[in-house]
């Protein structure tokens, strides 16, 4: 990004603002215009203006609403100010209202060294009472982060309006009084106490006197809380006031001129009507998204030529990715900078990754922003994993991932040894690692692996109950040696990661100062909550990262003007709130919201200089990209998936194989000063690798017309003559000529390129019964939705918890199960079926160990409304359950097909139906290209049971309904192809991650999965 600031000011503005302000003396001036008018140019020229007038500028207080826009605006001025001066004063509201009350903080009740918490630390707080916050009317349905963040937009939209937010009162109160007794300040609350400490006049003269100047930029975001400071400020002495409004960027809703006037009656007014750096077609595009006149017809008109607007309807998230990916590459190539060029996204938490992904397949280093980016980087997510496998053994996916990642880097196949210990000795992984060292199973460089982790580990776990969480994290990390292996790998994101790691360091240094009391373990609980509720702490770097493209939630552009600016994902419905409830309702503002949306695509398109992209993958016609479309009557790009990624080209392997190469050699330069049984292994390995670096780049540059396979044959038989038997050996089982030579590159070729450099066969630990496969209809789903998932469950098992769902799940599936058993034993329930649902929904809930949290009692409430619809529905059915929980068993070719069908009903006629019962989502069952789940159990009826099923059905039960899912004469081939396809993925071991946002969001191995990172 640039602020307007990387050109100077006499290129970047033709003038009319800032001569305005120049003759502007003392007293109020409101400038009013669109994006593009050189409005901002003109509030620094203000500053500028005192300085040159003899008064040191750091007496003129610039305030902007958005931390981006302050960051710009000291950027700009640094440059521009020829100094001395103290020190310049810019900041956001908050900002503002900090530094008044860190100069008076007794007089505001406060201690001396008060802190100051934003959204995420407020989120870890409530998380951590959850069970005392009044949140029975809300739905929780196991995720008490996602609606806690929900909710915290509610406290703080009524904070802003300065309301006691009706439904959320009880809980603002709670909320307040927690984060006084730990001594905390809300930073949304600081306009607001400011405003309350300067009803002194006295006080408020003190801070005019030391500001007798005001700057304003994004006036339109005075909300009634920071309008409140203002008020107090606008008559104690202020010597002059020049601020900007641009409607059409107001974030907080409609309103803010109103209040400005009211504390400036009269202000000297001045419209900037030329946007001399739009062109027409971007002002008509960004009219279109707003809807109705926030700018009437006139005060905003295009002057220049520069913007071009493009449409893309890619075929799906993964095309559109790509698509941008390309795009960038292309412009970098072509001398943009990274950092000049921004992607956004609605959602960066669950958009955001797979766009990174898609960079980071071309080698272009990206910068999340928003949202939990910070603990999607490998590094910190290591961090993290350390931190919850040394507070918790028992951890069976941190302990994993410690084990998975550097420095011990266990191999698949000794770690799936590991969770077979694990699971035979019913062994925590900490404690199956201890084990292992005794077992014949393992080899001994797995051996020297998991000795050297445990060295660690213990050495780690020793200080977790002595130091401070700061001291505790940055000698982990140093321990951990995660800066060492970054330092040395000379890629791009280097420098990213690292501050990753800093940043990391920084957060617990804050929480230490917040609570110098607080345990690692404690720590380690915050940082959970912060991951779960996907929020980072303020602080963080507020402008892109040089050498980075900034990926960022779509809100978060204001502020800042790029080069160029995708905005991708507009598909996603605007105006969704995924956990709706009383406080959260329907406000069109909230983030997200269709109001905000509007704001946010019309700031996209106003924010880049060259050209924006909007796109929508899929068949959506979202607002407001339709509107846009028919204003600006352009057309729409399609864009398809790439098979294979990037081009996939010698180049391309080149740039990839360089990264892997720089690692492999330090690592294995690490090995040499503490050499194990296998180093010289490793040692070959790495030259191998290296030698065919040479190989790629000697067959990138040639230009001598022979065909691949002549040009490869040529240079092995060079390196032949230079490599040991050993490295000849490794290259002999390399298969990247294989890859290079294949005209019918498959699916997963790149990712089996990959893995066969390093990963011995996991074959042994496929799931199997005798020679063949064993499947069932969730394996054959997990597969089709995420190979690399299945691995984790199915080849690795790693033990996940189960959720708070699955026990309920059981739960019901047992509740019913017994009621029918009953029935099929005689019992006729027709006079006390209800009564006997209840009691046996009672029974099991004691039974099952549920306590009594809010979200635990919810799950009650909706067991018992569910029992009531059940029986409503049984007993007009005329069906009868003929079988429960009944097993089948079969084969398809090679492959051994289970599976256990929940109830077979059958009706007078004498017709079956099978059913599955379902307490979670609905199942989508054109997925996977039709039903595979209760086509299977039918099959299986006819193979097993003998019976033919006319009919299958899933069983809602918590919505009282029954969906039947008819079949389809090619049931039987469709089944038998998937679950062939399956075995074959399967067999071949192709584990290649497919994520997508909906399906890692609930990924129970997010935290293992490389895929999940960004
Ligand atoms: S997080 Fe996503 S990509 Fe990774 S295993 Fe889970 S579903 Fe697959």
């Amino acid at each position: 990004m640039s602020d307007p600031s990387t050109r100077s000011v006499a290129e970047s503005d033709p003038g009319p603002g800032r001569e305005r302000v120049r003759r502007h003396g003392s007293g109020v001036l409101l400038i009013r215009g669109g994006a593009g008018t050189g409005k901002s140019t003109a509030l620094r020229e203000r500053v500028l203006q005192v300085g040159e007038k003899g008064l040191d500028p750091s007496r003129v207080a610039l305030i902007a609403s958005t931390g981006r826009s302050a960051a710009a605006h000291r950027l700009r001025l640094e440059e521009d100010l020829p100094g001395p001066y103290e020190s310049l004063s810019v900041f956001t509201w908050e900002g503002l209202a900090e530094e008044i009350l860190r100069h008076r903080p007794v007089e505001a009740g406060l201690g001396p060294t008060f802190e100051v918490v934003g959204a995420a630390e407020r989120l870890a707080m409530l998380l951590a009472r959850v069970d005392e916050l009044p949140l029975r009317n809300h739905e929780i349905r196991g995720n008490p982060a996602g609606l806690l963040r929900e909710l915290l937009v509610g406290i703080d939209r009524a904070k802003r309006q300065g309301e006691d937010g009706g439904e959320l009162a009880e809980l603002i109160e709670l909320h307040d009084s927690l984060l006084a007794a730990a001594d905390l300040l809300d930073r949304n609350d600081l306009p607001r106490i400011v405003a309350r400490l300067l009803e002194d006049k006295a006080l408020a003269e003190e801070v005019t006197a030391r500001y007798p100047h005001l700057v304003i930029d994004e006036l339109e975001d005075l909300h009634p809380a920071r309008a409140g400071l203002l008020h107090r400020l606008a008559p104690a002495g202020l010597e002059s006031v020049v601020a900007s409004f641009d409607p059409s960027r107001a974030i907080y809703g409609p309103g803010a001129e109103q209040r400005f006037l009211e504390a400036f009656p009269e202000p000297d007014e001045f419209v900037l009507d030329e946007a001399w750096r739009m062109s027409d077609l971007r002002i008509k595009a960004a009219r279109a998204a707003l809807g109705s006149g926030p700018l009437p017809e006139g005060d905003w008109e295009a002057k220049g030529d520069e913007g071009s607007v493009r449409y893309w309807r890619p075929a799906s998230p993964r095309a559109e990715a790509q698509a941008a990916a390309r795009e960038v590459e292309l412009q970098i190539a072509s001398g943009i900078a990274p950092e000049e060029l921004a992607i956004a996204v609605p959602d960066v938490n669950s958009q955001g990754g797979g766009v990174v992904g898609a960079l980071a397949e071309r080698g272009i280093p990206a910068r999340p922003g928003g949202g939990a980016a910070l603990f999607r980087q490998p590094e910190v997510r290591d961090t993290i994993a350390w931190l919850r496998a040394l507070t918790d053994p028992t951890d069976a996916r941190a302990v994993t991932r410690a084990l998975m990642r550097p420095p011990t880097e266990l191999r698949s196949l000794d770690l799936a040894k590991l969770t077979q210990i694990s699971k035979r000795r019913k062994l925590d992984m900490i404690s199956a690692c201890e084990a292992s060292l005794e077992s014949p199973q393992m080899a001994p460089e797995a051996r020297q692996r998991i000795e050297a982790f445990l060295t660690l580990y213990r050495a780690a776990a020793g200080a977790v109950d002595t130091r401070r969480p700061d001291a505790y994290v940055r000698r982990l990390i140093e321990r951990i040696g995660f800066r060492r292996q970054r330092l040395f790998a000379a890629r791009p994101e280097t420098a990213e990661r690292l501050l990753g790691l800093s940043r990391l360091a920084e957060i617990a240094t804050d929480f230490s100062r917040r609570d110098p009391n607080a345990s690692v373990r404690e720590f380690t609980g915050f940082l959970i909550a912060l991951t779960e509720g996907g929020l980072e702490p303020a602080g963080g770097p507020v402008l892109p990262g040089v050498g980075a493209v900034p990926v960022l939630n779509l809100d978060m552009l204001k502020g800042g003007e790029w080069t160029r600016i995708w905005v991708l994902g507009l598909e996603r419905p605007f105006g969704t709130i995924r956990t709706p409830g009383p406080g959260i309702g329907d406000d069109p503002t909230h983030p997200g919201g269709p109001e905000s949306a509007r704001i946010a695509v019309a700031t996209a398109l106003t924010s880049a200089r060259e050209e924006v992209v909007l796109s929508r993958a899929g068949d959506a016609e979202p607002d407001p990209v339709a509107a846009i479309l028919e204003a600006t009557g352009g057309l729409e790009e399609v864009h398809e998936e790439e098979l294979f990624g990037p081009d996939e080209d010698v180049a391309a392997t080149y740039r990839t194989m360089l990264g892997e190469v720089i690692e492999a050699s330090w690592k294995t330069g690490s090995e040499l000063n503490e050499p194990r049984l296998d180093t010289a292994f490793d040692v070959n390995r790495a030259v191998a690798r290296y030698l065919e670096l040479l190989k790629l780049a000697a067959l990138a540059q040639r230009d001598d017309g022979a065909s691949d396979e002549e040009a490869i044959e040529a240079v092995n038989g060079l390196l032949a003559q230079i490599a040991t038997p050993e490295q000849l050996a490794e290259l002999d089982a390399s298969t990247l000529d294989p890859y290079l030579l294949a005209t019918e590159r498959e699916r997963g070729m790149r990712q089996g390129l990959a893995d066969s450099r390093v990963e011995p066969s996991l074959d042994a630990f496929l799931p199997r019964r005798g020679d063949d496969l064993r499947l069932s209809a969730t394996d054959l789903d997990m597969y089709l939705t995420c190979p690399l998932k299945y691995k984790f469950a199915r080849v690795f098992g790693i033990p996940t918890p189960p959720t708070v769902n699955m026990r309920f799940g059981i739960l019901i599936h047992n509740v019913l199960q017994r009621f029918h058993e009953a029935e099929l034993a005689g019992k006729d329930h027709s006079e006390d079926g209800l009564a006997t649902l209840m009691a046996l929904l009672d029974e099991g809930w004691r039974r099952g160990g549920f306590g009594n949290s809010n979200d635990e009692l919810q799950f009650l409430d909706r067991a018992r409304e569910a029992m009531r619809a059940y029986w409503r529905n049984e007993k007009s059915s005329k069906s009868k359950p003929a079988f429960l929980e009944r097993q089948f068993e079969f084969r398809i070719g090679s492959h051994f097909l289970r599976g256990r069908v929940d109830r077979v009903d059958q009706d007078p006629e004498g017709n079956f139906e099978v059913i599955d019962y379902k307490t979670g989502q609905r199942v989508d069952s054109s997925r996977h290209g039709g039903d595979i789940q209760l086509a299977l159990y039918r099959l299986g009826a006819r193979e097993a049971w003998g019976i033919e099923p006319a009919a299958g059905s899933y069983y809602y039960v918590l919505e009282g309904e029954k969906v039947e899912v008819e079949s389809s004469p090619d049931d039987r081939e469709r089944v038998e192809r998937t679950v062939l396809e399956v075995g074959e993925g399967v067999l071949g071991q192709d584990f290649e991650p497919r994520p997508s946002p909906a399906v890692c969001g609930w990924c129970d191995f997010k935290l293992v999965c490389p895929a999940a990172e960004a």
